[in-house]
């Protein structure tokens, strides 16, 4: 008995967390127990519990060996000394700074726009366990200018992470956009100023058009919700004075390859920036529907007519098998193979910004 009364919380929570307070039947992503992808036969991330460990066994989620030349080497390699100058100054027109992983600072419109932003050690659920980081973040949640806006594409550890929240929240007031879900652990963590976003919401930002996306991915913080909260990416239009289109910016948030970017390109048009994950992508046939491979985000880049691409979610943590040196060799690969410009898609060094040329 005294055994059931102390399951009986966990049996509440888990029954509170799988109800889906946002369902809506008109929605096909919808479900009441919380949300799925754009193709419907496609469920990622209800993995039985003996497939992740003999894959954790078989070392599935880690480096088959390190880059050539070692992990010091590598992230001397791929660091910039981050330009606070620019970063200080607002920006009309674009400047976009890789923060490894996949946080990213964007400034535009003046307006300064950090995504998915992660600098702590590991990704996981505690300080001690999770993905080891293997290059240094380039600056502290206290070295980045002032934020407007925080944008998370879902409740993954390596996008969601609770120390950086909490220091960006710490820091200064600061308004959030939030897949629908995500709202109730900023609530848990005393976190205000949280809008929470379906597919095809949009939402503005001074002169900015901010539209969430769909992606094909999953999501999950704790062994209760599987896919309770929504995950997809960030559109954010800026048109500059006296233009007729705006300046279109993709932030895909993690993806497999899916029909889900011919209707982005049908809705909102075509791509003047795509950041688009080229990491995490072995062994494929666990990774393939979840993470795109360079080839993937290629073919993401041609459905969204996208002009440049900047590849993300490469070479921070180790997450799967690839080892940090093989993203910017297969990706230089598939540019090849597809008769692509070399620098169709930028990789940056962790901390190097570029002010984006209009076109
Ligand atoms: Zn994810
Ligand atoms: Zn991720």
């Amino acid at each position: 008995m005294s055994r059931l009364l102390k399951l009986l919380p966990v049996m509440l929570l888990a029954a509170c967390v799988t109800a889906n307070p946002h369902y809506d039947e008109r929605k096909t992503h919808h479900r009441p127990d919380g949300f799925a992808n754009s193709d419907p036969t496609l469920a990622i991330g209800r993995f039985p519990w003996y497939e992740i460990l003999w894959r954790n066994l078989r070392g599935d989620f880690r480096p088959l060996a390190e880059p050539a030349g070692g992990y010091a080497a590598f992230a001397a390699q791929w660091s910039a000394a981050p330009d606070r100058a620019l970063l200080a100054a607002r920006h009309e027109a674009p400047v976009v700074t890789w923060l490894g992983h996949a946080s990213l600072l964007l400034q535009v419109g003046g307006q300064n726009i950090l995504i998915d932003p992660i600098f702590s050690d590991r990704a996981g659920p505690q300080s001690r366990a999770g993905a080891r980081r293997r290059v240094p973040a380039p600056l502290t949640a206290a070295e980045l200018p002032p934020i407007d806006l925080v944008l998370i594409s879902h409740n993954h550890y390596d996008h969601l992470d609770l120390q950086t929240v909490a220091e960006l929240a710490a820091k200064q007031p600061t308004r959030w956009l939030v897949p629908l879900g995500v709202k109730a652990w900023f609530d848990a963590e005393g976190i205000g100023g949280v809008e929470e976003v379906d597919w095809w919401d949009v939402k503005s930002a001074g002169s900015l058009a901010l539209h969430f996306t769909p992606a094909q991915h999953w999501s999950r913080r704790t062994p209760f919700d599987i896919n309770a909260t929504l995950w997809g990416g960030f559109a954010v239009e800026w048109t500059p004075p006296g233009a007729t289109a705006p300046w279109r910016f993709l932030y895909t948030g993690d993806t497999g390859y899916s029909q889900d970017f011919k209707d982005i390109r049908r809705r909102l048009g075509a791509i003047d920036l795509l950041a688009v994950p080229v990491g995490a992508y072995l062994p494929r046939d666990f990774m393939q529907p979840q993470h795109t491979d360079p080839d993937d985000a290629l073919k993401i880049l041609l459905d969204l007519e996208a002009k440049q691409a900047l590849g993300l979610h490469w070479g921070t943590f180790e997450l799967t098998q690839e080892p940090f040196d093989q993203p910017p060799r297969d990706l230089a690969a598939a540019l090849a193979r597809r008769g692509l410009n070399a620098d169709r898609v930028w990789l940056f060094k962790h901390g190097e910004s570029r002010a984006v040329k209009l076109r």
